[in-house]
């Protein structure tokens, strides 16, 4: 990054300093990874001088002729890697994705049916905070108060008496894995479209540990940077008959011309998702948050739902005695760094809720396994009993970079 360093050294040391941070610290947040250096190469590419509003062979701009074939590629890619009929690759992110989708199949006012933020749901899937809950009619379930898990039979008597035209089932911070075929048969009955939104446990489907929902969503969106280990940006995969809607919805519906450079970084994303090793990564991914998890309960930690069945696990402080906000910071200062995050039912407020979020995708990507969570539950274990002590913080800040130093990040050159 030379020419970078002479131009803005401020923005140059910034992105330096952000690049030892991710090497040096235990990226826990469940949203994020660590793209490879074929990824960054394709995004950092010169693909975005383009224009190309529009799609492959049907563009607005003349001059395509480089960009058709990645973009097809990119879609080719998508739909054999989650085996479906339709794909669009030019979302910008997860939530105008979202938004697009409702866009194409709902009119205004329609009911729209999701998991409320507070249970794990996204702010787009009907939020009051969120456009999506001012445009259309929210109707919200929640995850059952004892078990913490979706109750299908509650699910099923909200969508009938409600009557939703879209019932999204995904989350951002729910534990266990969804059973799209219930929810497939609930929508049916009413009369809805159901939209999978897999963005967290992309990855996790294509490895084959999460259940599949392209059998049974009439819609499914994802975005391309989290457990997929892509670009920032998303895809929504659909059935041939709902193609023409989606695309309109897209562009010219929402978004102008697509970000041609995240196209061909989300082409090169789907490349290593095909490989035996990305099943490997996504196998490991789970194995790594179940021990961390049984870890953190020898530990006396409670968990949200009692474990995990995928790749995060949220932690209820309130046994311990300290806010999701304290535990967060202080094991930010030990180089451990995971969000605050609301719990079910949580008495306290979103800015500083009652629990914590963590997640292995990321220190899967640089090779950590069984051995490592279990070293790195012990720390959180040792910030969480003395939060304040910025000695034992300092000190465990030193062995998590000794750990972090004997696994290389992908895309981070070791300097
Ligand atoms: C992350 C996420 C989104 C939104 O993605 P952005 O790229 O942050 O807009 C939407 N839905 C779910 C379930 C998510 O986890």
């Amino acid at each position: 990054m030379d020419a970078l360093r002479r131009l803005d050294p401020d923005i140059y040391e910034l992105i330096r300093a952000e690049e030892r941070y991710e090497l040096d610290s235990i990226r826990l947040i469940p949203s994020e990874n660590y793209v490879s250096q074929a990824v960054l190469e394709a995004s950092g590419s010169i693909l975005t001088n383009k224009y190309s509003e529009g799609y492959p062979g049907r563009r607005y701009y003349e001059g395509q002729r480089y960009i058709d074939s990645i973009e097809t590629l990119a879609i080719e890619r998508a739909c054999a890697l989650f085996g479906a009929q339709h794909a669009n690759v030019q979302p910008y992110s997860g939530s105008p994705a979202n938004l697009a989708v409702y866009f194409a199949l709902l009119k205004p006012g329609d009911a729209l049916m999701g998991l409320a933020l507070p249970h794990g749901g996204h702010l787009t899937h009907g939020w009051s905070a969120s456009v999506t809950g001012a445009l259309w009619r929210p109707v919200q379930y929640t995850v059952e108060r004892e078990t913490h898990r979706i109750d299908y039979d509650a699910v099923r008597e909200l969508a009938r008496k409600e009557r939703p035209k879209i019932i999204v089932t995904g989350a951002t911070a729910y534990p266990r894995q969804f059973d799209f075929k219930v929810f497939a048969e609930i929508a049916r009955e009413v009369g809805a479209y159901l939209l999978a939104d897999i963005s967290h446990i992309a990855g996790l489907i294509v490895a084959g540990v999460h259940p599949d929902p392209i059998p049974y969503a009439d819609v499914v969106v994802t975005t391309t940077h989290k457990t997929l280990r892509g670009p920032r940006g998303a895809m929504i995969l659909c059935r041939r008959e709902l193609a023409d809607r989606i695309d309109r919805a897209v562009f010219p519906g929402l978004q102008g011309g697509p970000h041609n450079h995240t196209t061909a970084a989300i082409a090169v994303t789907l490349k290593e998702a095909a490989t035996p090793e990305f099943k490997r990564y996504g196998e490991q991914i789970v194995k790594n948050a179940r021990t961390l998890a049984d870890e953190l309960l020898a530990h006396g930690f409670n968990l949200v739902s009692g474990g995990t069945d995928n790749h995060l696990i949220l932690i209820d402080l309130t046994t311990k005695g300290i806010t999701g906000k304290q535990a967060a910071q202080a094991l930010d200062r030990a180089g451990i760094v995971c969000n605050y995050n609301t719990v079910p039912y949580d008495p306290r407020k979103p800015f500083n809720p009652s629990g914590i979020r963590i997640g292995t995708p990321a220190v899967t990507s640089r090779g950590m396994g069984e051995a490592e969570m279990r070293q790195v539950a012990r720390w959180i274990d040792r910030v969480i009993a003395h939060p304040d002590d910025n000695e034992n913080s300092g000190r465990i800040a030193g062995e998590v970079r000794e750990l972090c130093a004997r696994f290389p990040a992908p895309g981070i050159p070791l300097r």
